[in-house]
Parts: structure tokens; sequence; C-alpha cells
């Protein structure tokens, strides 16, 4: 079964100085150094290309600006608070 991605994450390969913190920070491990080395000579985080849910540890964790940038797909769920009555509100203010 697939479902519809929740996230995506893009990584600037020359911009990123491959230490690392964004791989340790992803709650699902879909990020990894690449084997190749960039311009800088070192390996760049890369998205495995799957799993991300748009969280966005990876992108606060980053000392790079610029980085990382984070596309949430599917909003988070608003939380499901049902509306107070009027009558209620009413007489919770008059106490
Ligand atoms: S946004 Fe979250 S899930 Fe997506 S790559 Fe970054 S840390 Fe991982
Ligand atoms: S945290 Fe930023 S600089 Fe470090 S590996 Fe990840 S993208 Fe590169």
């Amino acid at each position: 079964m697939s479902s519809q991605p929740r996230g995506n994450v893009i990584i600037d390969v020359e911009e990123c100085k491959g230490c690392g913190l964004c791989v340790e920070s992803c709650p699902p491990e879909c990020l990894e150094l690449a084997p190749e080395l960039n311009h800088y000579g070192v390996h760049a985080a890369q998205y495995t290309g799957e799993g991300c849910t748009g969280c966005g540890a990876c992108f606060y964790c980053c000392p790079e600006p610029g980085a990382i940038t984070v596309e949430r797909l599917i909003p988070p769920a608003k939380a499901a608070v049902p509306p107070v009555p009027e009558q209620e509100v009413a007489h919770a203010a008059t106490l």
C-alpha cells in the first residue's frame, strides 16, 4: 500500500558542509551522506527519496543557511476541538 508523501526535502549540495547533523536528526532516517564529494571536498547530505514527513528537524539543526529546504506537502491535521455551545459559554461567563 502506498501513501501520499507528507513532505519533501531539498538539499543544496554546494552549501552543505557534510556535518551530518541533519542525518542524525531525521526521525524516519531518510537522509544520508552522499558517497561522492562536493566542491568543499566533503560528503554532502542527500535525501534517500522517500519517508520525509516534512517535520523540519533537519532544517532547524542545519548550521548552514540555505542548505536545506523542507516542503510540507500535507498540512498537519487541525485539532479536533468541538465548538463550545453558546449556552455553555454564557453560563461559564456568569460564574
Ligand atoms: S523534514 Fe523531517 S523527515 Fe524530512 S528529511 Fe528533514 S528531518 Fe527527515
Ligand atoms: S546539517 Fe546542513 S551542513 Fe550538515 S550535513 Fe546536513 S545539510 Fe549539510
